[in-house]
């Protein structure tokens, strides 16, 4: 078995002057920020920050062969997975506060980054996964082109809350080949409350039109690993299965083939431990929670991870 996909990543395919274009493109965009649903609009180039609360530096957390993703990911080698710092929501109920919230990380220029995503191929890794990315796409789109310069051949992750913007998004098309957003809330008062994220079950649900437009639905290779497509994470709730049914059936309005993974590990982590406004969601998920989510979407989804393996519906 090849640890490499069988497949041709899509950014080998795109031009040199149209990758640099993109770059570039993206880079412009720290200057009046709306790299994100947030569209801050501040000049992150002058030091400003908005929501992600970070500048136009780079952090990287960490990055290592990550054997926690799905079968299609981690496969046997692991998954590359380059967590970035900061993130540009602000889940209260966060298991990474101090990565996403703190901004613990060293920072790490785009050609660092494209070293650390050629070690991982060199480990073996099945793909580049980058974890929490979308404040630093411009960083992240030149680290793929300078990879892929000194070789990287490994189809490219993006590991993201939803909360993208399709404008942005089409700058990544023909670089990312999988993207994998973790679809928190379909509804905008709940969002705002738990993930500080205005409108977003509306920008979510543009992003990820314009994310399935782009890759279509999650194709595997002959050893089971993902070579493109999307792949929809849903974390469910306590006391929330309405707002997780309703994922779902967005999810199957995408397309029946659309790869749902429907996670029932919430544990109550954060502010969703200490503060009684949160209460609602300061207990972990009961099993019947998940199940009541679980069979809805297998009653809509011809592809439904749960209990970490994949079920046809
Ligand atoms: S990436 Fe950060 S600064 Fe830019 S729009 Fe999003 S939250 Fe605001």
């Amino acid at each position: 078995m090849s640890a490499t996909p069988d497949v041709t990543p899509r950014y080998l395919s795109l031009p040199d002057d149209e990758f640099e274009r993109r770059a570039n493109a993206l880079r412009e965009r720290y200057a009046d920020c709306d790299l994100c649903s947030y569209d801050c609009g501040v000049d992150r180039t002058d030091g400003q920050v908005g929501a992600c609360k970070v500048d136009d530096t780079a952090y990287v957390s960490s990055y290592f062969p990550h054997f926690g993703e799905e079968d299609c990911l981690k496969g046997w080698n692991g998954s590359g997975t380059i967590f970035l710092a900061h993130c540009n929501m602000g889940c209260v109920f966060c298991q990474n506060a101090e990565t996403s919230h703190g901004g613990k990380g060293d920072a790490a220029s785009p050609a660092e980054i494209a070293g650390m995503a050629l070690e991982l191929q060199e480990k073996g890794c099945h793909n580049i996964n980058f974890v929490t990315p979308t404040h630093h796409s411009p960083h992240l789109v030149e680290a793929v082109r300078l990879a892929r310069e000194d070789g990287l051949r490994v189809p490219v992750v993006w590991n993201c809350g939803g909360y993208e913007r399709p404008e942005i998004l089409e700058r990544l098309d023909g670089i990312v080949d999988v993207y994998m957003p973790d679809v928190k809330w379909s509804d905008d008062s709940l969002a705002a409350k738990y993930s500080k994220a205005p409108n977003y079950w509306s920008n979510v649900k543009r992003s990820l039109r314009e994310m399935h437009r782009q890759v279509g639905d999650l194709r595997l290779d002959g050893d089971g690993l993902a070579t493109g497509g999307i792949l929809v994470r849903h974390l469910v709730m306590p006391n929330h299965v309405e707002n997780s049914k309703r994922v779902a059936e967005f999810v199957a309005e995408l397309s029946d083939e659309t790869y749902l993974n429907v996670m029932g590990q919430y544990r109550p982590e954060h502010l969703a431990l200490t503060e009684e406004r949160y209460a609602e969601i300061s207990r972990s998920l009961r099993p019947d929670e998940y199940t009541q989510v679980v069979d809805h979407a297998l009653e809509r989804l011809e592809r439904v991870e749960y209990d970490g393996r994949m079920y046809r519906g």
